[in-house]
């Protein structure tokens, strides 16, 4: 063994699975992960865990591991997170913990977010469940969003004896790793909602097709239905759109609704009846995440998929494994292009798209050198479906129909960072709905936040 290599992790082959929607990578086996675990020198002051947002014992679960004892690896993680194997599969711990850890000085860095996902798997297979609450006080708490933020908080608030119901919109609680995360990076059934069930059966009540701000409010809920705080965790659901002329053509989507028909309606799938339009030419615009999720989903679909992105392949926000992972498959990354306006046949449908070369000048405010177009460089792209995947915004739906809820100039709740708490008294907020579109663990973190700044509040009253 070379300990200065990370033990390879099996994935499926890309031609294989650039056709089919399950799960790309195949995880450790027990031997490998007790091969990977024993890289881990322990460090005394782990660098690690500064880089995890919920701080999590990463040298103390990796050591369970070694020990052969995965159940109390599984209890260790458990502590800090109720989704292990969610973020095991997605959280960015190339620029989290792993980026950090002291193995990486001289070689790989330990594989801390496969290991975690290795417990976490294990620990589902073995149907073992997260310890219950001691006792219950019987105080009702609200928690609006069953996506990361919110099952977090709910989950932590369960632990400490409250009596938690969730309120989703949806008909499935999840949130973005339901609806946006396709299967074949974080599948349904096997992981997310074995991992949902673990916070219900610490108590937490979930109501599905509720929206908050349509069906009932929070105003109603605190005043009439007897909750003493609430939690907003409602996410950034709203879709940014260009500007440009044919952006309203058939065949133009937003990711979101592109990726909602096809992971929470299923469309992937012949036995279900939700239509898709699949593409035989399919451009997605953008670069980070959620626009590698289109594409892949797309090309798994049948299509010829473009990524069109006006920076460079270093400026590429997107997890490096993913951008691997769509270039393994075959999405053709048409790179330092910008689109300027999507060309529309006679019946009103997309025929394609005609951009402009971009060249990278001077850093702009986020510090990133900025595009601009580069002189008589137009072209076109023929297509017939585009996916614009730009970034998304909080929805003001709850901001506007809730008394006294403060929101930023982007629509965002205005939060407090350690306590989560709100201009609003008793209620409280976190995930991408305060910070904007950003990532699973930074949710979690807020949602745990807010739960501590919720008993504290509730302790005082
Ligand atoms: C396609 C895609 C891929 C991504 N990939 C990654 C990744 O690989 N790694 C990573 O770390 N992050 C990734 N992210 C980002 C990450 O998923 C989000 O940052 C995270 O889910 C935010 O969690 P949240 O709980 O704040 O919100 P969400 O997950 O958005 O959950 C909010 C929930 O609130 C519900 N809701 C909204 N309004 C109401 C209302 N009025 N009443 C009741 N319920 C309501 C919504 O239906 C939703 O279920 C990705 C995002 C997308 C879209
Ligand atoms: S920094 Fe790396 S080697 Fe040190 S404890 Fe963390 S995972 Fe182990």
């Amino acid at each position: 063994m070379d300990v200065l290599k990370k033990v390879p992790v099996r994935e499926q082959d890309p031609k294989i699975r650039a056709t089919n929607f399950k799960e790309v990578c195949l995880g450790y086996n027990m031997e490998e992960a007790q091969e990977e675990a024993s890289r881990c020198i322990q460090c005394k002051n782990p660098k690690c865990v500064a880089g995890c947002p919920v701080s999590i014992d990463i040298p103390g679960f990796i050591k369970e591991i070694v020990n052969g004892d995965v159940e109390t690896s599984f209890k260790v993680l458990g502590k800090y997170s109720s989704l292990p194997a969610v973020c095991g599969r997605v959280c960015p711990q190339e620029s989290q913990c792993e980026e950090r850890c002291i193995r990486g000085i001289k070689g790989d860095p330990v594989s801390i977010g496969k290991l975690e996902r290795f417990a976490a798997d294990w620990a589902m297979e073995h149907e073992i469940k997260p310890e219950m609450p001691k006792e219950f006080n019987g105080r009702k708490v609200a928690v609006i969003g069953a996506g990361p933020a919110g099952l977090t908080c709910a989950g932590d608030l369960a632990k400490l004896g409250y009596d938690v119901t969730i309120f989703e919109a949806l008909h499935e609680p999840g949130g973005v790793l339901v609806y946006g995360i396709p299967e074949f990076r974080l599948p349904k059934d096997d992981v997310v909602k074995k991992e949902i069930n673990n916070v219900k059966a610490l108590g937490v009540k979930i109501e599905t097709n509720v929206v908050i701000g349509k069906s009932t409010t929070i105003d109603e809920l605190m005043e009439e239905e007897g909750f003493e705080a609430v939690f907003i965790g409602s996410g950034a659901g709203l879709p940014k759109f260009m500007g440009i002329p044919g952006e309203n053509a058939n065949g133009v989507f937003s990711a979101n609704e592109y990726l909602t028909r096809s992971n929470l309606m299923k469309a992937f799938d012949n036995s279900y009846d939700t239509p898709i339009i699949a593409g035989k030419k399919v451009a997605v615009v953008g670069g980070g995440n959620v626009a590698m999720d289109a594409a892949r989903t797309a090309l798994r679909l049948g299509a010829e998929v473009y990524i069109v992105y006006r920076r460079g392949e270093e400026e590429l926000p997107a997890r490096i494994e993913e951008v691997h992972h769509a270039k393994e498959e075959g999405i053709i990354f048409k790179l330092l292009t910008n689109p300027k306006e999507i060309l529309v046949n006679e019946n009103g449908w997309v025929s394609g798209m005609l951009c402009v070369e971009m060249e990278l000048g001077e850093p702009d405010e986020s510090g990133r050198r900025k595009p601009v177009e580069k002189k008589d460089s137009d072209f076109i792209i023929e297509l017939d479906t585009v996916i614009m995947s730009l970034g998304t915004s909080p929805n003001p739906l709850i901001s506007s129909t809730t008394r006294g809820l403060n929101t930023n100039k982007y629509k965002c709740i205005i939060a407090d960072e350690e306590t989560g708490l709100t201009s609003r008294e008793g209620v409280f907020a976190g995930g991408d709905a305060v910070t904007g579109a950003a990532t699973v663990i930074l949710a979690m973190g807020a949602g745990k936040a807010a739960a501590v700044g919720i008993d504290n509040y509730l302790k005082s009253k």
